[in-house]
């Protein structure tokens, strides 16, 4: 059977029934069970008929100082952070309208509703305050924003920007920006990288692409984008497809749009099991694995060699886990597919695959993790993850 990722269609998992498939190519969402929170079927409906040149109600539509209203929510990261000279950084507070005053040209673009979110370095995201931030999203589209941009640390923008992308089901442009050089630095990027994360959040192309990262005048789409370097104001790449689009002149582009878009319902008080990310090196003899289900993980993500490998020893200690809890296999390269049926020597993806592994598809280590995550909060069902990680991962094998 042909699924609807295949077909480019969105999905959405809903905890009690698996896996759901919806209909058009505008993303809907299935209001949780018992989540106060979760936007209702009618804000979804309003969200969807917003049009970002005509902002929550059209009014003022036929004058020509009208703006569409772009949200900002800052949550901190280097794009908040002035360098003290006699104490280095010692972390992000700078305000959110603070930095926007730094790209004063926004006034030209959008009707900017500036707010502190939280304030923070990246690194201390947890999943509660994505949780949190999806609900405030939703409450802000649903409020009539064309748009939405969120500014925070680099760090963690590749699996924070995932997570929302999975988290959220809104077509209004949902953008992640922060900056590589902070504010007091030659060549700050932060105002710039606010100022194109703007213009693609009140563009009318940038509808139904998902949560994009937007950096450097490129623009990404969430499940694709790393940081791929420590300081350069190049860092976030999509290794295997390439940006999406960029920005030229100030106006977005867009030359490709990715299917298989998913949405799981998580309820905005879920506990997120924990998870391990578990990168296999060479002469590895696994022995950490016996010991994960003690230490409280519900799943696991093995980063393997290659096309998806391990060392023979582990093969043993993969099969025993395989029976506690779900067994993700990605790649440690960070681009590329999966492999299903390549080698078949010990230790191989086709071995694994075989006692029960289930395949990231193109997925890195970092991204299955968060779609294990997310899932397993959504719904314990091991079918669930499995049919997940086709529908996202594109892990595609049972259907060839
Ligand atoms: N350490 C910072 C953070 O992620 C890095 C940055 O913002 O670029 O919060």
């Amino acid at each position: 059977m042909v699924s609807a990722a295949r077909r480019g269609q969105p999905h959405c998992m809903k905890s009690e029934a698996g896996v759901e498939a919806i209909l058009g190519p505008e993303a809907h969402t299935v209001r949780a069970n018992g989540d106060p929170h979760a936007p209702s079927q009618a804000h979804v409906a309003r969200t969807d008929t917003i049009q970002p040149w005509t902002g929550a109600s059209g009014a003022g539509r036929a004058d020509p100082r009208w703006l569409p209203r772009v949200d900002y929510l800052a949550t901190g990261g280097t794009i908040a952070t002035v360098q003290d000279d006699s104490a280095g950084a010692a972390g992000p507070t700078l305000t959110a309208e603070a930095i926007a005053r730094s790209a004063p040209a926004i006034d030209e673009v959008a009707d900017l509703r500036a707010a502190q979110f939280m304030q923070l370095p990246s690194p201390s995201i947890a999943f509660a305050d994505l949780l949190r931030l999806r609900d405030e999203i939703a409450l802000r589209i649903a409020d009539g924003s064309a748009g939405v941009v969120v500014s925070q640390g680099t760090d963690t923008i590749e699996e924070t920007a995932f997570a929302l992308d999975l988290l959220t089901v809104a077509s209004a442009p949902i953008v992640v920006t922060g900056a590589m050089r902070g504010p007091s630095l030659p060549g700050a990027d932060g105002p710039a990288n606010l100022l194109a994360a703007v213009q693609v959040a009140a563009s009318a192309v940038a509808r139904g692409l998902g949560v994009l990262v937007v950096f450097n005048d490129e623009i990404h789409a969430a499940r694709f984008v790393s940081k791929t370097h420590t300081s350069k104001p190049s860092a976030f790449q999509s290794r295997l497809v390439g940006p999406i689009g960029w920005l030229s002149e100030g106006h977005p582009v867009i030359v490709s749009r990715p299917v298989g878009r998913a949405c799981l319902s998580v309820p905005s008080d879920a506990h997120v099991p924990p998870i391990a990310l578990i990168r296999v090196a060479l002469d590895d003899d696994g022995r950490i694995l016996p010991s994960l289900a003690a230490h409280g993980f519900r799943g696991v993500v093995i980063e393997g060699f290659g096309g998806g490998h391990v060392t023979p020893p582990m093969v043993a200690a993969i099969e025993r886990l395989v029976s506690e809890m779900p067994v993700v296999l990605a790649s440690r390269t960070g681009s590329g597919e999966l492999l299903h049926n390549t080698y078949h020597y010990p230790g191989s993806e086709t071995q694994l695959l075989e006692i029960g592994a289930i395949p990231a598809g193109i997925l890195d280590g970092l991204k299955a993790r968060i779609l294990l995550s997310l899932c397993l909060a959504a719904s314990p069902a091991r079918e669930t993850v499995a049919a997940a990680f086709r529908a996202v991962g594109m892990a595609a094998a049972p259907e060839r």
